[in-house]
């Protein structure tokens, strides 16, 4: 079972942190494994796969991009020809959209697509949680589940959208997407802790607070030396080890990141700010080139973001550049960087180099919303456009906070 956290971007970005947004909303993935009828998703897959596939030829053939247009133009077509249920059939044409919009040579649909479902037109589920009924090609089929325990205080938020996926080895699971929106109460941004996480290979978070989480050198190190011994063997035998190394190191890192934002996020409490980089710039920073595991970085976040929202703590990103480079006593970029150690030619100042980035990461979110001083202005309008309020809903009575 595995979950999935991830966070909705409803709301183009605001240009000033002024504004506060105090709606959030959480998205979390439950994944639940179908034991039985494995035969009948099977067929359904694979002709839903063909369904898109159909779709994303026509919308290619025509030059159609938007989702109205298409409908028009297939679905009775789809309908006939694959004989799908019809929010299936309207879901098939919603996904091959999506992968045209984004394509720029036409995208060819793997025979593993997930399928969507919706509740309850062509999904449903018992009170008690029991037992799912999907729509398949052989109509309605139900299927008995048992929802693990660390899902069951989810079950009372909003379902939503959810997906049928096939892995590897040929398993079912459905994974039921839960949301639910967090109130955010603002708070003076002269009374909240704002705290900065610097995210690192060897020690997984550093706080602007001094606080070091996670420490995997050691593991790391072990997984990569096989890893790297098993790619060079290259034999069926080898190959399968690296399979199950992979998922066992996957685990790992799943159950240390769930740690350590449990453990930072215990540190904060409602109204306090939580800033991190934006790792969406992660290709454009040297500092993560060597970064080899990005997944469980971006878990990581996800993992904090989540928490951190459901406590009330405000999550917010700020561009990345510079962040390890810069002095945070005295902004200066005359500096060096040798072993984790950080120094400083222009005022002296050493210290950790993973303490000075999650400082620079909270001095900038100060400085963004008028707390701190700056000295190079020509950083100021260039910070702003990435603040972290970007993620969630922004109600209309959004209030402005005056800093
Ligand atoms: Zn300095």
């Amino acid at each position: 079972m595995r979950e999935v956290f991830t966070f909705i971007r409803d709301s183009p970005p605001l240009n000033s942190v002024k504004t506060t947004v105090n709606i959030m909303k959480v998205v979390v993935t439950a994944k639940v494994k179908l034991t039985d009828c494995s035969d009948v998703l099977d067929d359904t897959i694979g002709i839903y796969a063909q369904a898109v596939q159909f779709c994303v030829d026509t919308a290619w053939q025509h030059k159609i991009r938007y989702k109205a247009p298409l409908h028009r133009l297939c679905y009775y077509d789809v309908k006939a020809r694959f004989g799908l249920q019809a929010q299936l059939v309207i879901n098939a044409i919603t996904q091959a959209v999506e992968m045209v919009k984004k394509a720029r040579s036409k995208p060819q649909v793997s025979q593993e697509l997930s399928i969507r479902y919706n509740f309850p037109r062509c999904a449903s589920i018992t009170k008690d949680w029991t037992v799912l009924s999907l729509a398949t090609l052989k109509g309605r089929v139900k299927f008995q589940i048992t929802i693990p325990q660390v899902f069951e205080h989810y079950l009372e938020w909003k379902l939503g959208e959810s997906t049928l996926i096939k892995d590897y080895k040929g398993r079912f699971f459905f994974c039921f997407t839960f949301s639910k929106k967090v109130a955010i109460q603002p708070r003076s941004y002269h009374d909240c802790k704002i705290l900065g996480v610097d995210l690192g290979v060897n020690t997984l978070a550093v706080t602007s607070e001094a606080d070091f989480f996670g420490s995997v050198k050691q593991q790391r190190v072990r997984w990569e030396h096989l890893v790297a011994e098993l790619q060079s063997k290259g034999t069926r035998a080898a190959n399968r080890k690296l399979q199950q190394a992979s998922g066992a190191w996957k685990r790992f890192m799943t159950w240390v990141n769930h740690n350590v934002s449990k453990r930072i996020v215990a540190t904060l409490s409602e109204g306090d700010v939580l800033v991190m980089e934006d790792l969406t710039y992660i290709r454009q920073t040297a500092k993560y080139n060597r970064w080899v595991h990005k997944w469980a970085f971006r878990e990581l976040q996800q993992f904090l973001e989540y928490k951190a929202t459901l406590k009330g703590v405000r999550v917010v990103y700020i561009r990345p550049h510079y962040t390890s480079k810069e002095c945070n006593r005295c902004q200066s970029r005359n500096t060096s960087r040798h072993r984790g150690f950080f120094e400083c030619h222009s005022c002296g100042h050493t210290l950790n180099s993973d303490l000075n980035g999650a400082r620079n990461i909270a001095r900038r979110y100060r400085r963004i919303t008028g707390l701190g001083c700056c000295k190079h202005a020509h950083d100021l309008a260039y910070d702003e456009v990435e603040t972290l309020l970007v993620r969630g809903l922004i109600p209309s009575t959004a209030k402005s906070l005056t800093a």
